[in-house]
């Protein structure tokens, strides 16, 4: 059975409370950033309305028919709708075999589900058809949307539904959750994970086991060689295209970030990058608020491409963003503006 994390269980409390009512709602919308586990908690749910004999809190059994097979992928009356193999979006029909199958007549348990994620992937007329479905439920439906870009959603689907805000837990809360499952780490290391990542502790778990750590400090190494002249960012860039995009962009959004921050006079314990804060230091030193606001936006507008629908080709993208930093620190620029 997927884990209820501890931070999720104000959540889980309230709902399972409508549920003893016979309230639940028909539709829901988990919002939260990335690393909330809110794909988990959306599976805990469906194997609590799917379970033959709930457990006190709540959660499903884990051993009757309906909770066996939610765990094999095969319970009949539970839909869970991703985006189809080499595709990055949700389609119209997709959603009308959510349609068909909400039709239909629950064959095992009371209540049949649809869990959509990333909600986000919808197209806009996928959206729309489900706005039918929203608009007029079937009778005992529970829709369950997961986003971590709530603000891609169309405003009709979010209104419909009930938002359960998936926040991050206070540090000492993260720190003991990700110490239990990294015994081997230091404090200062969980630290640092947690703060990298906005405090969202499955996310700062997978950097821990995917080592994004190491793999941090040798992209920001190249950034502060660029910075000075000494590495060529045609190169950088194809060292980095092996991974994912999305996290050296992240990275590099806070660390100009960070800069800004320091500039205007903030102390580096409270940076994100605070453990290279002296380094950082140094880098706003050789740049003025224009150039960093500037390099800010197109980090921004590349992120918000390359996590969106929109292909882009990774190599130009990288290479655009290392070009346009090595000009934000470089001394000679200065000469020009
Ligand atoms: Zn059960």
């Amino acid at each position: 059975m997927p884990e209820l994390y501890p931070w999720q269980r104000f959540h889980w409390n309230s709902l399972m409370a409508s549920q003893a009512r016979k309230r639940m709602p028909h539709a829901l919308l988990l919002a939260g950033p990335v690393g909330m586990g809110k794909r988990d908690f959306a599976a805990n749910l469906v194997q609590a309305l799917s379970c033959e004999d709930p457990q006190e809190g709540g959660q499903g059994c884990g051993f009757c028919s309906g909770c066996r097979l939610q765990r094999a992928g095969s319970h009949p009356d539970n839909m869970n709708l991703f985006p189809q193999e080499g595709r990055q979006t949700i389609s119209v029909d997709q959603i009308r075999q959510v349609q068909t199958h909400l039709a239909l007549k629950a064959r095992q348990s009371n209540v049949k589900t649809v869990t959509i994620l990333p909600a986000e992937a919808m197209t806009l007329n996928a959206a729309n058809s489900l706005l039918k479905v929203l608009e007029e439920p079937p009778g005992k439906t529970v829709l369950i949307l997961v986003t971590a870009i709530v603000s891609r959603l169309p405003m009709t689907i979010r209104s419909r539904c009930q938002r359960l805000l998936f926040s991050p837990p206070h540090q000492e809360e993260a720190q003991l959750w990700l110490r239990q499952r990294l015994p081997s780490s230091r404090e200062r290391e969980l630290k640092i994970l947690l703060t990298l990542v906005g405090g969202a502790p499955l996310r700062a778990l997978q950097y821990a086991e995917q080592d994004f750590l190491s793999l941090r400090k040798h992209f920001i190494k190249n950034l502060f060689f660029l910075a000075q002249d000494k590495a060529d960012p045609l190169e950088i860039a194809q060292n980095h295209l092996k991974n994912d995009l999305g996290e050296p962009l992240y990275w590099m959004s806070t660390l100009v970030g960070d800069i800004l921050r320091l500039k205007s006079g903030t102390s580096g314990k409270f940076l994100v990058n605070h453990d290279i804060a002296d380094s950082l230091q140094l880098l706003a030193e050789r740049t003025d608020f224009k150039m960093l606001f500037a390099l800010l936006e197109k980090i921004d507008r590349d992120l918000w491409l390359w996590k969106g629908q929109i292909s882009v080709n990774p190599q130009l993208l990288l290479e655009g963003l290392l070009i346009q930093w090595f000009w934000c620190f470089s001394e000679v620029n200065h000469e020009y503006t």
